[in-house]
């Protein structure tokens, strides 16, 4: 019989070969525990279908990520102005607002 970690690792183990090559090592980092960035990163693009630009486009300002989560590009999370800046035009009403605002 089967141990509950055997169990989860064979989850995972499952979960890691379903994940595209380009995201595998951040998602098996993210179970190794290497950090909670990577964890963050592997969240993400699991969200997203793994297509990192929608992670820098994401607009979902309630998630509890959104201001966490990882540019590909760039220098981090936007911060201060720079987050205001790129979530205020979802502040407003605007009924186009992308889904997830
Ligand atoms: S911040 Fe965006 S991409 Fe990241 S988990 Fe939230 S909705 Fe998904």
């Amino acid at each position: 019989m089967k141990t509950e970690e055997e169990r989860i690792n064979e989850l995972r183990a499952v979960a890691i070969a379903a994940t595209p090559a380009s995201a595998r090592g951040i998602v098996a980092s993210a179970y190794e525990r290497k950090s909670r960035a990577r964890a963050i990163k592997a969240f993400c693009l699991t969200c997203v279908g793994f297509k990192r630009a929608d992670v820098e486009n994401c607009t979902a300002v309630c998630c509890p990520l959104f201001v966490w989560r990882p540019r590909f590009v760039g220098s981090g999370a936007p911060e201060g102005d720079e987050m205001i800046e790129e979530v205020s035009p979802y502040l407003d009403g605007d009924s186009s607002a992308p889904a997830g605002v």
